[in-house]
């Protein structure tokens, strides 16, 4: 019988969790540990901020959910792994001390580093989170005339919230911004293709952002933040009334010591998605050293391979799955201005890009039959 740790409770934890239980039955013991727990489903997150949903609607029991599929959840956080011994040490409140595996599944997301621009805890609403979605919602509410700026920090790898913020301000704020007392923009910190990965979807995403009467600017790499003013390194002084940005992401500092993250702390992995040098270790999610935007979907798929990799060296086989990274997502502009871009970031090649209130629709559907499913 093998022991199998899952470091993290997002998409890539749960689903690896999932995965592993549904191959490998209850011959082998699966652990699941994260700090929260309730899982949240950030891609409705911005949904969540505009009042369109409830908190309830996108969280679930972490507990509850694992324990239905045979596997085990404990609430504490990795604080240090120790390779040569295989175990993780793990603070919390009903368990502090030592987990021993067999199979490691290292799959902690990001960090929000607001800490690299300076201004930024003082002077920016994030959404990245139930309270911060719900407290940017609230000043969206209250919010009469001015401008209201929305975008990335250099390093921030999620341009989708930042595009779908923008258009649900422009459709709140019609009638204020053809009268011209609401100004809503965009600032990427590079250009767009860049902020996707090198998808070149720019044509069809400015003509939207145009037909909203939102402005987009690009190569404004922010540096600090005062009140009411965001400040480039490239010499932009930008005036806002609102502010709500993704800030800069960083890996995780307790990994630094075994000599696997790369210089923003997120994990180097192999095709197969094993961790460089450690025996028996995958890493998954955001928290992988791959290039371009870090997605759900991403984290997803990368947890399938993860799990069929895992279940392969259980059996005594070689690992054989390969990852492909590329970007399946879906850009909701509420509306015919919908974007559906399907992208390969590691061979430049566009598979796909459709335009349409479809797309809109389908990433509804899509969000509440995933969650359907994992909270019942
Ligand atoms: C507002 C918003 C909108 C988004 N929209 C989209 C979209 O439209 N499409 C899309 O594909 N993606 C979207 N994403 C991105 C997507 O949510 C992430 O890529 C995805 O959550 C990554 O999954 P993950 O499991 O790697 O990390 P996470 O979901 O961040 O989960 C990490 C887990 O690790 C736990 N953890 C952290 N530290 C530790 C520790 N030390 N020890 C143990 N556990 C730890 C956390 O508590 C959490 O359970 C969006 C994200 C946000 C915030």
């Amino acid at each position: 019988m093998s022991s199998i740790l899952i470091l993290g409770g997002g998409f890539g934890g749960v689903v690896a969790a999932e995965k592993l239980a549904a191959s490998l039955g209850s011959s082998h013991q699966i652990t699941l540990v994260a700090p929260n727990q309730k899982f949240t489903f950030y891609p409705a997150l911005v949904q969540l901020a505009f009042g369109k949903i409830q908190p309830e609607d996108i969280q679930f029991d972490l507990d509850e959910k694992l324990r239905e599929i045979g596997v085990r959840y404990v609430q504490g956080e990795m604080i240090r792994i120790h390779p040569v011994r295989r175990k993780v040490e793990i603070s919390g409140d009903d368990f502090s001390g030592e987990i021993a595996y067999d199979y490691l599944v290292i799959a902690v997301g990001r960090r929000l580093a607001t800490e690299k621009v300076p201004g930024f805890f003082e002077n920016a609403q994030h959404l990245l989170g139930v309270n911060a979605a719900l407290k940017f919602g609230i000043l969206a509410d209250q919010f009469r005339e001015g401008r209201i700026l929305v975008g990335l920090c250099p390093d921030a790898r999620l341009p989708v919230p930042v595009c779908e913020t923008a258009f649900a301000l422009a459709k709140k704020f019609e009638a204020e911004m053809e009268q011209g007392k609401i100004q809503v923009s965009v600032i990427f910190p590079e250009s767009l293709e860049a902020a996707f990965g090198g998808a070149r979807l720019h044509k069809e995403l400015e003509a939207a952002f145009k037909r909203h009467r939102i402005s987009v600017h690009y190569e404004v790499p922010i540096r600090e933040i005062t009140f009411n003013q965001v400040n480039s390194s490239e010499g932009h002084e930008i005036k806002c009334d609102l502010l709500m940005l993704v800030p800069p992401f960083r890996g995780n500092s307790a990994l630094r010591n075994l000599n696997v993250t790369d210089e923003s702390d997120f994990v180097r992995v192999d095709g197969m998605l094993r961790v460089h040098e450690l025996d028996r270790t995958y890493a998954i999610g955001d928290i992988v050293a791959f290039s371009g935007p870090k997605l759900a979907h991403m984290a997803v798929r990368q947890a399938e391979v993860a799990a069929a990799n895992i279940v392969s060296e259980i059996n005594g086989e070689a690992p054989t799955k390969e990852y492909y990274h590329e970007i399946a997502a879906v850009i909701d502009a509420n509306g015919p201005d919908s974007i559906y871009l399907h992208y390969g970031i590691w061979d430049d090649t566009l598979y796909r890009l459709k335009k349409g209130r479809f797309w809109s629709w389908a990433k509804e559907a899509h969000d509440a039959l995933w969650r359907t499913k994992h909270q019942h």
